[in-house]
This record gives C-alpha cells, sequence and structure tokens, in this order.
C-alpha cells in the first residue's frame, strides 16, 4: 500500500484511457473510475518550521475519479507527517476505506458520499478533501461550472498571495525576498521558532531595514516552549508584524489564551484549530484573533467554509493557509476562497510557483503579480497532466 503499491499504473478500477470527455451530462451517471497516485515532488530547497523540516521531496496523493460518460474529477490530498498526518494514511484511507463508497454511486450524491466517508475512517482529513476536491471537480466538468460556483458563487476574482520565508540559509531567502518583490508580492510569512531567537530577530530586523515593501506575517508552527514563549514573542510583537500565529503546541489552549492577553499584535491560530470543532472550542475559549483556514486540515472545503463562517460570526479574521500542496490542491484551496467572503487575509498558495521544482498541473497555476487569479472554467479549471503524474509516481 502507499508507496510501495504506486507505480508506473494507477491502483484504480478506472479504464486505461479516461482522459477523454464523455457525452452524457447530467449528474445521475455512476462514478466507475477511482485511480490514486502516490507522489513525491522535487522541492528546491530545504525549509524549515517549528515542528519539522521539509528536505528533497514533499509527498502528496492525487486521485481521479471517472464517470460512466469519461470525464474526470482530479482532487489532491497534501498531508504533511509532523503535522496533519502522513501520505501513507491518506493513500490507505482513500485505497481501502473510502473507495468502497464511492466507486458505483451517483456523482450528484455528493453529500451522502462525503458523509459516508467521513464515517468510514477517523481523522485523515487530507483524503476527506481530495474526494470533495474531485467530486466537485467532476461535478462542475459534467455541469459547466466552475468549483466556486458550486460553493455558492464567487465574492472575489483575485486573492492576495502571501509567500513564506523558511530556509535555514537566510541569504537563499534574501535572494527569494528580491525575486517576489520583483514579481508584485507584498505579504511573507517569516518562519520562526526553529534556529534560536536571535537568529528570527536578526532576519526581521534585516527585513524590516531592507525590505520595507512587504507586509510581515510571524508564524511559529508551535516551535516555541512554555517556559519562554511569552518574552520570545514579545520580543517578535515589537516589530509589530500584522499577526503572530500558533507560538506554542496545538493543545496549549490556555497558554494561546494567555500570550494573546498580552501582546497587542493579532495571534492566529493554526495546529489548535483543524475543523469545526476545534474551531467551536477556540471561540469558548477565547485563544486567538484570528484562524489559518485549510482545506487539507478541516478535511474539504465545505468544512473549511464553516471554520471560517465560525470565525466571522465570533469577530475574527480568517487567512486561507496550506500545506506543501501541487497546483492541484491549490486551486481546491483558491475556488474555497473565492467563495467564502470571511477569509480576507490572503492566502499562501506559492508552492507551485516558488518550491516546487515541477508542479503536476497542465498549465501554470495562476499566480501573478502577488495576486491568485481564481480561474472561471469549468470545475477546478485546470488538470493534472498525466505525463507528470506517471513521471512523479515512478519517484514516490
Ligand atoms: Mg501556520
Amino acid at each position: 500500500m502507499g508507496r510501495l503499491s504506486a507505480g508506473l499504473e494507477p491502483a484504480g478500477v478506472g479504464p486505461a484511457n479516461s482522459t477523454s470527455e464523455g457525452t452524457v451530462s447530467d449528474l445521475d451517471q455512476t462514478i466507475i473510475g477511482y485511480d490514486l497516485w502516490h507522489l513525491a515532488l522535487p522541492v528546491v530547497s530545504r525549509r524549515d518550521h517549528g515542528i519539522g523540516a521539509v528536505e528533497g521531496t514533499c509527498e502528496i496523493v492525487v486521485l481521479r475519479l471517472t464517470a460512466e460518460g469519461g470525464q474526470n474529477g482530479w482532487g489532491e490530498a497534501a498531508p504533511w507527517a509532523v503535522f496533519t498526518g502522513s501520505p501513507e494514511a491518506s493513500y490507505a484511507a482513500l485505497d481501502r476505506y473510502i473507495r468502497p463508497h464511492v466507486v458505483g454511486r451517483r456523482v450528484g450524491d455528493r453529500a451522502a458520499i462525503l458523509a459516508d466517508a467521513a464515517r468510514a475512517v477517523a481523522h485523515c482529513t487530507e483524503a476527506k478533501a481530495a474526494l470533495e476536491t474531485a467530486l466537485l471537480d467532476l461535478t462542475g466538468r459534467i455541469a459547466g461550472l466552475p468549483v466556486w460556483a458550486l460553493l455558492g458563487g464567487k465574492c472575489r476574482d483575485t486573492i492576495p498571495l502571501s509567500v513564506s520565508i523558511a530556509n535555514p540559509d537566510f541569504d537563499a531567502d534574501i535572494d527569494l525576498l528580491r525575486r517576489i518583490r520583483d514579481d508584485g508580492v507584498r505579504l511573507i510569512k517569516l518562519k520562526t521558532g526553529f534556529a534560536g531567537h536571535a537568529f528570527d530577530i536578526l532576519r526581521l530586523e534585516r527585513i524590516a531595514r531592507d525590505f520595507p515593501d512587504f507586509e510581515v506575517r510571524v508564524d511559529f508552527n508551535q516551535g516555541l516552549e512554555p517556559g519562554d514563549a511569552l518574552a520570545r514573542v514579545r520580543d517578535i510583537a515589537a516589530f509589530s508584524p500584522a499577526f503572530i500565529e500558533q507560538p506554542v503546541r496545538s493543545h496549549h489552549f490556555g497558554l494561546m489564551r494567555e500570550i494573546r492577553s498580552a501582546i497587542q499584535v493579532p495571534l492566529l491560530a493554526d495546529e489548535s484549530v483543524f475543523g469545526p470543532e476545534d474551531m467551536t472550542r477556540a471561540v469558548t475559549e477565547g485563544i486567538a484573533d484570528g484562524v489559518s483556514v485549510k482545506i487539507m486540515k478541516a478535511g474539504g472545503m465545505g468544512r473549511a467554509r464553516a471554520v471560517a463562517q465560525m470565525a466571522a460570526a465570533a469577530g475574527m479574521t480568517a487567512y486561507g493557509g496550506d500545506m506543501f500542496e501541487s497546483g492541484l490542491a491549490h486551486l481546491a484551496g483558491a475556488h474555497m476562497i473565492a467563495a467564502t467572503p470571511e477569509i480576507t487575509l490572503g492566502c499562501e498558495f506559492y508552492q507551485a510557483q516558488y518550491y516546487l521544482a515541477e508542479d503536476i498541473l497542465e498549465a501554470p497555476f495562476p499566480s501573478q503579480g502577488g495576486k491568485v487569479t481564481v480561474p472561471d472554467g469549468p470545475g477546478l479549471g485546470i488538470r493534472p497532466d498525466f505525463d507528470k503524474l506517471q513521471h512523479l509516481a515512478n519517484a514516490a
């Protein structure tokens, strides 16, 4: 299973060539194809976060659904073992536990399929996100509608792009800062808490001095220990970043609340809030001023939107976060944010353009001038390149 079973041929029951569009146009079609790829995507540098590092490759699982008319729907599970879960777990969830609830069902029964999948296996939110994405892409392809329209319509055509600064080689990140500034990016998120407090202060000073065009956000990814967390966050807050994200471990709700009350800079929750259930507790306990919303944490676009709506109802802000994703998951996130007015702090769908050595989409992910442009074509608007999937599955 997982890496061992992923190879040149997808593990599935789909037709040998199911990339052609069929003629059946209604949502009563049966889902007859269910194919999986476990991919290893080469990345251009090491990146460090408070909870772990990525180097060499990041791994994702791609799902392709095929309806009886021949149309396809694509979805991505982008796990990170130290954060949400492992690619092997995503693959197993989709291959063994979710597949029986999908194959043979009608395309239009999306809500019932998702409810059955949610009960079939605990956690594995990235796998459930991949399933919902593929079902929405398939529905949109058949109906001739973009995914954002299926989610209720669009509130924005573009989303401000944030790029994360996380290379332990800061000179390399200086080069990246110059590049993204020239590309029109105006939001950055400095990853802190992985190489000492002095390194974080040094980088904040350098960025403030040499790159005043950027709005700076800071993300500890749980990297601080309880004993010195408050003092270090206070030092960071003195630089007046736009927000400080998840300084302590995900379950330290009391400490999050304490830090929030001690600083003037907004505090964001990320690892503390996966889905609506966590959001309920976060609101009740007052642990943050905002939340990072991710379809991989929430278990799909619908639940991610619910998190953002709950945040707004409680007077909190929401940010469009992501994992180490390809352009396919970025597309899902872009459609979700396009249909979610409560997410006002932009998105971080930068990996396809700035971090992967090679993306899997057949056309570049639409990110230019510091903005992501929401696609208007049917489904997600852009498909994966089949040859790239085969090539990168060989490397997994
Ligand atoms: Mg974060």
